[in-house]
């Protein structure tokens, strides 16, 4: 039977968008399906993604190795992604994690260790007077040691990289198709892929659409994930704040335990014009299992009363913050049973799936959706490839 597409990829964020700029390398025949950003999200009733900002902390100093190497096999072709789209989104500014003095190979930071050590990464271990000289604009605990990643760490631009993606998936031969999904079937010699007033057949599909996977009836079986809730908190800087947080690192503090932690991005522009600081935490206030669950909070500005309580936190870490307009935007984060990605076949042989970001997967996005496009040509991941860690598990 003659088919629209070899692969339809589904989801036009960070995964997908790679992925299909893999598939454009590999094969022809390739479709890419999603919507772009909403021009007006309190007022958008579809689905909505986890890249909408303009920074997300890159770094390979990770705890978990998996994760490490597929952040430092990303990292290795963003030089190359910028030049061949003309459209830069790495800001290599480096990456500081503070916390109390680790012991070697217990928790985040002493697992961080062992991993740096094992991929021979160059991070710098700071003693607590050197890390306050260091940094001075941080009002950190007088007793945490610092470690530094100073190259191949900073911050990526998300909406940048999904629109370089898809342009070199686009001048690949990719067809980009601007459209929101509501059903795949599996019809015995290919798949079915609805959108409105239109379905295509495609031999395979790589179902990546982040937080709204399990939504639209995209899959055969919903994958084990939990979709949940995060707030970010914007500071408005002014001249004086821009002087003295102008030249700080991404950076990550930790409480007395990894639990109790808060992401900094340093000052970046916004699309408004302004200048922002941003920072969020890691509690989780609610889980969606549904279009209108998440689509409702999308709509909002996130939980206010974290918001006091992540604000609060600047002020106390970066006292120079103090009087500076606050405001604050919603996100959901993806989390799987497995604490990796999901990259693997459904019940069907002809749909995979491709999500599962667990809040730290902008930076690794290329590499996963490097995977996601050998899945479709290959139909499986070996080893090298983590296929066994990669492995989906659906309700
Ligand atoms: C507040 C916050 C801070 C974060 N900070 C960091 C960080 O500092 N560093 C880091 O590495 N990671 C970070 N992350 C995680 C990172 O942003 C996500 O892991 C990443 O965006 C996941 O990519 P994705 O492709 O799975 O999902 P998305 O980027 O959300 O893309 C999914 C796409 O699927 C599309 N879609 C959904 N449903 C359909 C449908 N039915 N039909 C067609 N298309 C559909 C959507 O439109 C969207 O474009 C953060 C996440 C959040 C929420």
């Amino acid at each position: 039977m003659a088919v629209d597409f070899k692969v339809i990829v589904i989801g036009r964020g960070m995964m997908g968008a790679a992925a299909a700029r893999h598939l454009s390398g590999m094969i022809d025949g390739v479709a890419l399906i999603g919507p772009g950003e909403p021009s007006d999200r309190k007022s958008h009733h579809g689905v909505f993604a986890s890249h909408y900002d303009e920074a997300r902390i890159t770094r390979t100093f990770d705890d978990n190795m998996v994760w490490a190497t597929l952040a430092d096999r990303s990292l290795d072709r963003y030089a190359d992604i910028e030049a061949r789209s003309g459209i830069s989104f790495f800001s290599e500014v480096g990456c500081l994690f503070a916390g109390p003095k680790p012991r070697a190979g217990e928790g985040y930071l002493g697992r961080a260790l062992d991993v740096a050590g094992a991929l021979d990464l160059d991070v710098e271990t700071l003693d607590p007077a050197t890390l306050h000289g260091r940094f001075p604009q941080f009002n950190i605990d007088g007793s945490f040691q610092g470690f530094f990643q100073g190259r191949r760490a900073g911050h990526i631009n998300p909406r940048a990289l999904v629109r370089a993606q898809t342009a070199l998936a686009q001048a690949g031969g990719v067809d980009v198709i601007d459209a929101t999904v509501t059903g795949v079937r599996d019809v015995g010699s290919c798949v079915e892929v609805d959108v409105t007033g239109k379905t295509y057949s495609a031999e395979r599909v790589l179902v990546a659409a982040g937080g709204f996977t399990n939504f639209n009836n995209l899959l055969p079986l919903p994958v084990d994930v939990r979709v949940a809730a995060r707030t970010v908190v914007f500071f408005e800087l002014g001249e004086r704040e821009l002087e003295l947080f102008g030249s700080m690192p991404s950076t990550i503090v930790f409480g007395e335990t990894d639990d109790d932690h808060v992401y900094i991005l340093p000052p970046v522009r916004y699309p408004d014009g302004k200048t922002y600081l941003k920072l969020g935490g890691d509690t989780e206030a609610q889980v969606f299992d549904s279009l209108d669950s998440a689509g409702e909070w999308f709509r909002s500005e996130g939980n206010l009363s974290e918001r006091e309580i992540i604000a609060a936190t600047a002020q106390a870490l970066m006292p120079g913050l103090a009087g500076r307009p606050i405001t604050s935007a919603s996100c959901v984060a993806t989390f799987t049973r497995t604490a990796y990605p999901y990259a693997g076949f459904t019940a069907s042989s002809r749909i995979a799936v491709l999500t599962g970001g667990n809040f730290v997967a902008a930076k690794s996005s290329d590499e996963i959706g490097r995977l996601g496009a050998v899945l479709m040509t290959d139909g499986a991941l070996g080893p090298e490839n983590f296929g066994e860690q990669l492995t989906p598990v659906f309700r």
